[in-house]
């Protein structure tokens, strides 16, 4: 006699899998541990692909990453409050960098929590990830895995995008329920990220404000780069003839190289510059809050602002034309508006800045072709400019403080998306996540330039690179410290100071030691060839690059925050 059917159940753990699949999210970057050691098993037996890390904050950068390259947010998942709390530095940053992500991570039982009785990793993650994301929500009960994940996903992408945190107490992976009925609890996002049209009138201000402009400027930022908007962006700047620069993240836009690209002349565009159109780009401290000496004389600038976030708008200084919506949709409207009738910028504004551009560049070509030992900072990124300026496609991941501020300056983006550096907060740690984010979410081949301090930060995920065979190239600037690497202890001490670290190591090594290929280099010559041959071998590789302990500056081009005191100038 046949046995009466059992009905099917699901749980948990199956219902998050399925509905990140359905959502579209096929990458999870972790820390397994208890809870979410079975989730992470199951996801990969799943199909899902599952990059497990050494540290959580190298897995939500990654994840943050993600989320800036492919417009979808990427997965952190870690276990509950240390990891929590490690994850969380890289949620709170993907949030200020405006990168959508979201951080799963599990929690311990809410009756014991809430009771404070002290369960084991007793934390209350809700509360304390709340300020420092776009939004945060806790999933209780299974049935509603669904939407949970669904509320997720539209609140990191939808506006301006952020970090989200997602509480899973433990006990709700195992619950069980009814499989057909756990089917229909799932959310497909419909239009995540809607698109937000600008009002005409907003449009029609911005280009009279436009059109009155003598000396106009285009300040592309990181997010133009993140909207994908690249062909409406280019055909706004080629029709309307309007020289640009880059921030940082927003290089490769447009070629650095295009004639209209006033990136070497930035300090004279700044202060010349009489209408500046931002279009995804913050008037924070990285563009001197739009006021103060960089930017000339006091009210001589009109700022006319493209920004889908309304609270942006004169967050520092006037926008006399707020133009509030989505980037591609904005720019179209500015587009159709400049078709309907344009007069190109003055030729001596374009022809000055191209003067000014072109002098500094002739300027700062010898110092790239020097090939000195011990090399300079000059030296060793004219090598790498030539291995990039090659190689296009690859992707170029960067921190440091020297080694980010020079390398910003020399080397030249050619495509949209392909630098990826410390953002916002200028934040050390972010290169190997963003490393290895970047090699699995695009396949193409990486090159991290990391100082040997801000490497520091997130070197173990070497391990992860050698593991899942990653093609992603690390070329550390090694001067022996933080800024410079010949810092002395006044006392005579035996303790080294604080800014330096153990002279002569050998990075290389580390790499050796997880079945990755290590390369030392003295010279720029000798850079150039081991890097080609690194990023045409596909193959992890770590290159120890000695950079003379002596080259650098203090904090790099933001020397001016470290604070000073009377009392203590010498
Ligand atoms: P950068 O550091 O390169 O100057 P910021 O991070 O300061 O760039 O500025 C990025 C801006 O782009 C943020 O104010 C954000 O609200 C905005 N933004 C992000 N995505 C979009 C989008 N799709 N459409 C319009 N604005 C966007
Ligand atoms: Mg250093």
């Amino acid at each position: 006699a046949a046995e009466a059917e059992e009905p099917a159940l699901t749980d948990g753990f199956q219902l998050v899998i399925d509905a990140l699949k359905l959502n579209g999210i096929s990458n999870l970057y972790a820390v397994p541990g208890i809870p979410i050691s079975d989730l992470l098993r199951m996801a990969q037996a799943e199909g899902m692909r599952v990059i497990s890390f050494r540290h959580e904050q190298n897995a939500g950068n990654a994840a943050a990453i993600a989320g800036f390259l492919t417009r979808k947010p990427g997965v952190a998942i870690t276990v509950s409050a240390p990891g929590f709390l490690n994850g969380l530095t890289a949620l709170a940053n993907a949030t200020t960098n405006c990168f959508p992500m979201i951080l799963i991570s599990g929690s311990s039982e809410r009756e014991i929590v809430d009771l404070q009785q002290g369960d084991y990793e007793e934390m209350d993650q809700l509360a304390i990830a709340k300020p420092l994301c776009k939004a945060a929500f806790r999933v209780l009960h299974a049935c509603d895995i669904g939407i949970g994940i669904a509320r997720a996903i539209r609140a990191a992408v939808s506006g301006r995008p952020g970090g989200v945190y997602l509480d899973l107490p433990a006990k709700l992976f195992s619950q069980v329920m009814d499989a057909a009925e756990g089917k229909r609890s799932l959310v497909e996002v419909i239009d995540p990220a809607p698109a937000q049209l600008p009002a005409p009138s907003a449009v029609a201000r911005a280009l009279d404000v436009l059109k009155g402009a003598k000396r106009p400027l285009v300040i592309l930022g990181k997010g133009a780069a993140y909207a994908q908007a690249d062909d409406e962006i280019k055909a706004f700047i080629e029709k309307s003839g309007l020289p640009f620069l880059q921030m940082s993240m927003a290089k490769g836009l447009l070629p650095d190289t295009h004639p209209q690209s006033a990136g070497a002349a930035r300090s004279h565009v700044l202060k010349e510059s009489d209408v500046v159109l931002l279009v995804g780009a913050r008037l924070n401290w990285l563009l001197s809050h739009g006021k103060g000496k960089s930017w000339g004389e006091p009210g001589s600038k009109k700022f006319i602002q493209i920004d889908i976030e309304p609270k942006e708008m004169d967050s520092n200084v006037e926008i006399v034309a707020p133009v509030v919506g989505d980037i591609g949709s904005c720019i179209a409207a500015l587009l159709a508006g400049i078709d309907k009738g344009w007069t190109p910028p003055p030729q001596d504004w374009t022809a000055g800045i191209a003067a000014k551009r072109d002098g500094n560049v002739a300027k700062m070509a010898p110092k790239l072709m020097s090939n000195a030992v011990p090399m300079n900072f000059h030296g060793a990124l004219g090598a790498l400019r030539r291995v990039v300026q090659e190689r296009p496609d690859a992707i170029l991941v960067n921190e440091g403080a020297n080694t980010l501020d020079l390398a910003r300056g020399i080397i030249d983006m050619h495509k949209p998306r392909k630098r990826l550096d410390v953002g916002t907060w200028g934040v050390m740690g972010i290169g190997m996540g963003y490393a290895v984010a970047a090699a699995v979410e695009t396949g193409l081949p990486v090159l991290a330039v990391e100082g040997d301090s801000a490497f520091g930060f997130s070197g173990m995920e070497v391990e992860t690179i050698c593991r899942y065979r990653l093609p992603v190239t690390i070329v550390i600037f090694n001067n022996n410290g933080i800024y410079r690497g010949t810092d002395v202890n006044p006392t005579g001490g035996e303790d080294a100071s604080p800014m330096v670290f153990v002279p002569g190591a050998r990075y290389d090594k580390m790499m050796e030691a997880f079945g990755g290929v290590g390369m030392h280099v003295t010279s720029p010559d000798e850079l150039y060839r081991a890097v080609s041959e690194a990023m045409d071998s596909g193959k992890p590789t770590l290159i120890n690059a000695v950079i003379d302990p002596a080259a650098g500056t203090e904090s790099g081009n933001i020397g001016s925050l470290n604070p000073t005191s009377a009392v203590r100038k010498k």
